[in-house]
């Protein structure tokens, strides 16, 4: 089959490798037909994530046909039209009990913190990800859900990792009624984020990027009021101004490969000697108002981060991250999607064959032409 293929920081390509097969009775093997670059597989392609193995296939967003199923999945038939879930989860374990989907202690042999996930380097499982026409999905039984007959599968392979990362880190943020909501990011969770904060009451949505394209997408799509932060001076104090008392609820929507600190971005991106740059989580704690709710969903490396964690404590936030919980959440968010309260595939910008995998990455890393939310097409329909 043909397959992405990462060979180290910047550089990915497309080659053939061999089937996947069923390797566990819990097991199934899905045919790819819609698979989405996330910025999550930045962090991956800018070589941010430790233990990222050259000859892995990334892709944690995808939807596709069952092709096989183990002898123990008796939910799935071949030829089910299924969206997979970003989370391997088992669904048995004491957390998978909880609903912490991203949390699963069993199918990350690697880690006690997040539970597997699909193409994301060994420190998530090291599972091969769905960037290819064929793709094992573990715990079949329990993961994969069928895509209603009525859904766009444009709307249904976001619904695997964007939107239900968006809406939990709406969810996250306890918005209250009339609240005001800061998201740093306007990219594809940015902007779910900002979109779902309005379903939790949320009475003013402010985004805040740098990409002018991106700003402007979000001003109609949220709807929300968006600032550049190369134009507003110190972030922190333009919020405070802004909100009077600080952001009631603040969402870090950009993660490890973020820029607007020199100072960070030389020891977090370049000499790698923190965990990338965690402005925005700095600005998010600095701008909320004093008691207000800090969430992140933006990704960190697992080692250190030079935090302002003294302003957390006299500040009494509460901070609440998580990788999302997407079985979780599908239900609700399947009924957004049929009621028109979320419109996912507005977010697809571009539409390319497998084969063009390395001008989608190049594409969305560095924010050329447009580009909000790249998908990559596999196998027809
Ligand atoms: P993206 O890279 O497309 O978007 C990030 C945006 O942040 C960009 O538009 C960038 O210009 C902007 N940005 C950079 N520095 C900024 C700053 N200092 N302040 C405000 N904006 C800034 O990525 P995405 O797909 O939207 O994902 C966003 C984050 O969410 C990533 O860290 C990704 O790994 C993470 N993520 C988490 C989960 C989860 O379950 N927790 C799931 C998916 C993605
Ligand atoms: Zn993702």
């Amino acid at each position: 089959m043909r397959a992405m293929d990462y060979r180290g920081p910047r550089r990915v390509r497309i080659q053939d490798k061999p089937m996947p097969v069923i390797q566990h009775p819990r097991d199934a093997i899905v045919r790819v037909t819609r698979s989405c670059i996330c910025g999550s597989d930045l962090h991956l392609y800018h070589g941010m994530v430790p233990d990222t193995r050259v000859g892995m296939t990334f892709g944690h967003e995808f939807c596709g046909v069952v092709e096989a199923v183990g002898s123990a999945v008796e939910n799935l038939s071949i030829g089910d039209r299924v969206m997979v879930p970003f989370n391997i989860a088992c669904g048995q374990c004491h957390f998978c009990k909880q609903g912490l989907f991203g949390n699963c202690h069993e199918s990350n042999a690697q880690a006690t913190a997040v539970g597997g996930i699909f193409g994301y380097s060994h420190t998530a499982g090291g599972y091969d990800g769905g960037q290819a026409e064929y793709v094992r999905v573990p715990y079949a039984d329990f993961g994969p859900t069928l895509i209603p007959d009525w859904m766009d599968p444009d709307d249904a392979v976001l619904l695997t990792d964007v939107v239900p990362t968006g809406y939990q880190a709406a969810e996250m943020g306890g918005i209250q009624k009339g609240d005001t909501v800061v998201v740093f990011g306007a990219g594809p969770v940015g902007l779910l984020a900002a979109r779902s904060a309005w379903l939790f009451g949320a009475g003013r949505v402010i985004v805040i990027d740098h990409v002018e394209y991106r700003l402007e997408f979000a001003r109609t799509y949220c709807p929300a009021e968006v600032y550049d932060f190369r134009e507003i001076g110190d972030p922190v104090v333009f919020i405070k101004k802004l909100t009077d008392l600080g952001a009631d609820v603040c969402i870090d929507a950009v993660g490890a490969d973020a820029s607007g600190n020199a100072w960070h971005t030389l020891f977090g991106k370049k000499l790698k000697l923190e965990a990338g740059n965690a402005v925005p989580l700095h600005w998010a704690i600095n701008s909320v108002r004093k008691g207000g709710v800090v969430s992140i969903v933006g990704v960190y490396g697992p080692t250190g981060n030079v935090i302002p964690i003294g302003n957390v404590v006299n500040k009494g936030i509460t901070i609440r991250a998580n990788q999302a919980s997407v079985k979780r959440l599908l239900p609700r968010l399947i009924d957004h999607v049929r009621e028109g309260r979320i419109d996912p595939k507005a977010i697809i910008t571009h539409r390319l064959p497998l084969e063009d995998v390395a001008e989608a990455y190049h594409l969305f890393s560095s924010k050329l032409d447009g580009c909000i939310k790249p998908m990559l097409v596999p196998t027809p329909d």
